[in-house]
């Protein structure tokens, strides 16, 4: 079901609470905590400059890091509400706490236009646990609710979930800002019925954590490509040995069954037929948990079963060249979970082959290509094409569960268009 948009909103001369991601990666440096990387604010800015043109009154609710419901000055917005500032080129005040009195006093106080962020909602315990006391404290500061905020959106938070159900119980309006609205046609209705072939990559770590993705990918894809450590379960699932790889022996059962689905439905279910391997060498060091530390040395090509000592981190040239065939020919493309330990350069020719496929098929015949959250977009930002792709969501967890068809509590909290 569509889901109101900012754009429908009359919003002049209103106070509109607005949750946003602004959990950015913060680094102390002599004393002051500084923001390492802007994306997440830089994100914001359409919607924000939307709302300003239509004469709003914004006030900006967010989460960052796990203050675990205490105050914690390292993870104070206030540095958050200086960098807007000077992104939007405009002033933007701050209030010390979420809400309450002062809060009030300073939504109260913004004049049409003006932008006002409030402390981490995350000092307050009632946040995460959604209590409705504290959501309606919430909703007291405005007169109507937007969800910029699709990375939380999985989560049954007040700032994210209660407030805007009360927000529209005291006859106010909640709708989706500009980012979650693109989230949701990109990752929901791009997919319902997407143009064919639709291709879909899956990679990452774990069969366990994809499995229900790939479940309900499979009643809608034509050709999946399994990647990353991933792959190594399956290959351990039809009899082959796969070394020191990461592997869940206890889902080699789900690897087959997902076959199984996918040859009763006509999906074309590709796995690697080569893999990039390394030797471990024991440092002799441990790391935090008391775990050896090894390194991996002379990284190659294996075809076939993958030595004892050995551990894969990538797909091998072969299987770039097939996935690569058929990413050319795909319509639609969506891709989550890397094709390997793409962190080290070493093992991410894989990764950087497929976000390059997915390039290609986009600019030579207009395929929709949509990455799916997560480490694939941070792999396709590393591979410098992250402007290249069609849609990149910002969501890690919420993309995943999106996916998976499960109903995300921050989008279901907003009114139907
Ligand atoms: P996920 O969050 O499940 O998408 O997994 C992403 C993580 O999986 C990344 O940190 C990758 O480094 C890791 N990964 C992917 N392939 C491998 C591999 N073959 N061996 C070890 N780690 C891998």
């Amino acid at each position: 079901m569509a889901k109101l948009s900012i754009r429908d909103l009359n919003v002049t001369g209103k106070r509109v609470l607005m949750r946003v991601d602004y959990n950015v990666p913060m680094e102390e440096r002599d004393g002051v905590m500084e923001i390492n990387d802007t994306t997440r604010i830089k994100e914001t800015l359409p919607t924000l400059e939307l709302l300003i043109s239509k004469g709003a009154r914004i006030i900006l609710a967010a989460h960052l890091g796990r203050p675990d419901g205490k105050r914690e000055a390292s993870m104070s917005l206030a540095p958050v509400a200086v960098q807007l500032a000077k992104m939007l080129g405009r002033p933007v005040s701050f209030a010390d706490e979420t809400v309450g009195e002062k809060a009030e006093a300073a939504a109260a106080a913004l004049k049409d236009g003006e932008i006002l962020v409030l402390e981490n909602v995350r000092f307050q315990s009632e946040e995460e646990a959604n209590d409705p006391v504290f959501a309606a404290r919430l909703a007291r500061l405005a007169d109507v609710y937007v969800n910029d905020a699709f990375g939380a959106a999985h989560r049954a938070h007040a700032s994210t979930s209660g407030v805007a159900r009360i927000v529209r119980a005291w006859g106010g309006q909640a709708a989706a800002g500009l980012l979650m609205e693109r989230e949701l046609k990109f990752l929901g209705d791009e997919l319902e019925n997407p143009a064919r072939p639709f291709v879909v990559i899956l990679g990452g770590a774990k069969v366990s954590d994809k499995i229900k993705v790939i479940d309900c990918l499979l009643d809608k894809a034509d050709t999946i490509l399994i990647g990353g450590a991933m792959a190594y379960t399956f290959k351990l699932a039809h009899g082959g040995k796969t070394g020191k790889s990461l592997v869940e022996k206890d889902h080699t059962g789900t690897a087959l069954a997902a076959e199984a689905k996918a040859a009763d439905r006509g999906v074309s279910f590709l796995l690697p037929t080569d893999t990039v391997i390394a030797d471990l060498k024991d440092t002799g060091k441990v790391n935090k948990k008391g775990r050896p530390v090894f390194e991996f040395v002379n990284p190659r090509v294996n075809t076939g079963d993958i030595p004892d000592d050995c551990e894969g981190f990538d797909i091998g040239p072969d299987t770039v060249r097939r996935y690569s065939e058929v990413i050319a020919t795909a319509k639609t493309i969506l891709w989550n979970g890397p094709m390997g330990m793409f962190e080290d350069p070493r093992f991410a020719a894989g990764t950087h082959a497929v976000a390059k496929a997915a390039v290609e098929a986009t600019q030579k015949h207009g395929a929709k290509s949509i990455i799916g959250g997560g480490d694939s977009v941070k792999a396709v930002n590393k591979a410098g094409l992250g402007d290249q792709v069609t849609f990149a969501s910002t969501g890690g967890g919420a993309s995943l569960e999106f996916l998976e068809g499960i109903p995300l509590p921050g989008v279901v909290a907003l009114d139907d268009r």
